[in-house]
């Protein structure tokens, strides 16, 4: 897999076959999959309206990487900012990364397991909240860090989709076959719009 700048360079490579171009777009979702891939997957290419048929609307990768770019790059931001934080701790004695500072590690920051139930707004917009929730440390409140729900800390968001236990998250039976569909169904490009409803 080659590097997200490189494979952002290919998706908005106007002269390259759009086919290409969708495979580099799924690399650089690989690369940073806020939601996890497949929701991030399922959001990006809803928003950004990436046709069935590509060669409809190749251009509509470009929407697609430009949203995800932007995110990446606030991400990165935050990422210098922690690295250089942490390395004067270090120096004062903290060894250890505070409590408050462990969701910056993790590679889903609001995973979604269902493709298809994810907040809707942009990437950046999400991110922004987590941070604010996260600096604000409400995490240990039950409110949901995306989206402010009330709701046990320990369990799905129904209201955004997000589940803080992340990938690890083991889903109901049912749940988990409504996922997988829906995923199918992603891929394919026939789904729509987020669902919001009666998962629970
Ligand atoms: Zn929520």
């Amino acid at each position: 897999m080659s590097s997200f700048p490189a494979a952002a360079r290919r998706v908005r490579d106007s002269s390259a076959d759009p086919v290409a171009r969708f495979w580099a777009l799924r690399e650089c979702s690989l690369h940073f999959p806020l939601y996890g891939f497949r929701a991030t997957w399922h959001h990006l290419t809803v928003r950004a309206g990436v046709p069935a048929e590509l060669s409809e609307d190749p251009e509509s990768l470009t929407r697609a990487i430009d949203e995800l770019e932007e995110a990446r790059r606030h991400w990165l931001l935050l990422r210098t900012t922690y690295a250089r934080r942490r390395r004067i701790e270090k120096a004062d004695g903290q060894r250890q990364p505070a409590r408050t500072d462990q969701w910056l590690s993790a590679t889903s920051l609001a995973y979604c397991p269902d493709p298809q139930r994810h907040p809707d707004e942009r990437l950046v917009t999400v991110l922004h909240r987590l941070v604010d929730a996260n600096m604000n440390n409400l995490q240990p409140q039950p409110l949901c860090a995306v989206c402010g729900t009330a709701r046990p800390v320990d369990m799905l968001c129904t209201a955004c989709g997000v589940d803080p236990r992340g990938p690890t998250a083991k889903l109901s039976g049912d749940l988990q076959k409504q996922a997988t569909a829906n995923w199918h169904e992603v891929w394919n490009r026939t789904a729509q719009k987020p669902r919001r409803s009666a998962v629970n």
